[in-house]
């Protein structure tokens, strides 16, 4: 069919995860963390320091990776683009296409 051609996606490079969100993310628990840590530092990103936008709270070691998720110390506050250049980079190491270096 010619019409589903043309609306058909293309696929992406690298394909993403699927986008399954954990529900440790929605529990009151993260969110108070996440309150807390940027009260703390202040609501701007730590990569570039942009305050403008939405500002992501990261785990420096990914849960997934057995890092601590309630451990201040391995949140890291990100802008939208600062975020989505790390995940980005983690997806990319997953995939085999550049050594993982923790
Ligand atoms: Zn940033």
């Amino acid at each position: 069919m010619r019409r589903q051609e043309r609306i058909a996606p293309r696929p992406p490079r690298i394909a993403p995860r699927a986008k399954k969100t954990l529900p440790f993310y929605q529990s009151a628990e993260w969110k108070a963390l996440v309150a807390q840590v940027i009260k703390l530092r202040g609501r701007r990103c730590q990569d570039c320091g942009s305050g403008s936008g939405r500002i992501y709270a990261d785990h420096v070691k990914e849960l997934r990776d057995g890092g601590a998720p309630l451990n201040p110390m391995n949140i890291w506050l990100r802008c939208s683009p600062c975020h989505g250049a790390k995940t980005e980079a983690r997806r990319r190491e997953r995939a085999g296409l550049r050594p993982v270096q923790d």
